[in-house]
């Protein structure tokens, strides 16, 4: 049995009570993800910490997240996205440990600090527009590719950064 399957009906009635929500879909992929055009939600049951996950998913889905503009405004989206799911946590009887959600939240630091960094000098850049960075030392500028909140969650930095 999946371990999340409970869950599942529950969040499906409070999402019908949700006027942005009503078409909500939850079903199973590859990874957890909300995916805002579509108004749906994709878990893996298998994956560590299921039941926070969903809950984060769910936490984008409350909050109707859609596309960002500066990469600081992810990491602010996945913040916000955890605070819901501690509240939906309460609301469900859910542990979420503390340590999990600061680890993924680590991922989009790390995953910031890299892209700020100028590959000709190695100072911090600053974000200029969407996809662009400006070194503010040498003043070389580069592309960074779109980041999806569910594609990052696959990355993993290396902590070994200066
Ligand atoms: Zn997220
Ligand atoms: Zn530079």
């Amino acid at each position: 049995m999946e371990k999340i399957t409970w869950l599942l009906p529950k969040l499906r009635v409070k999402a019908a009570g949700i006027p942005h929500l009503q078409h909500l879909t939850i079903t199973p992929g590859e990874m957890f993800c909300w995916n805002h055009t579509a108004c749906a939600i994709t878990y893996d049951a298998s994956a560590r910490y299921a039941e926070a996950q969903l809950l984060h998913e769910f936490g984008h889905a409350l909050l109707n997240h859609k596309q960002y503009l500066r990469d600081i405004e992810l990491l602010a989206m996945e913040r916000a996205a955890w605070d819901q799911a501690i509240t939906l946590a309460h609301e469900f009887n859910v542990q979420i440990h503390e340590g999990y959600i600061e680890e993924t939240l680590d991922t989009y630091r790390d995953w910031l600090h890299a892209r700020s960094l100028c590959p000709h000098c190695a100072a911090t850049g600053v974000q200029t527009k969407r996809h662009h960075y400006q070194c503010l030392a040498c003043l070389h500028t580069w592309r960074v590719n779109d980041a999806r909140t569910c594609q990052l969650r696959r990355y993993r930095a290396t902590k070994n950064t200066p």
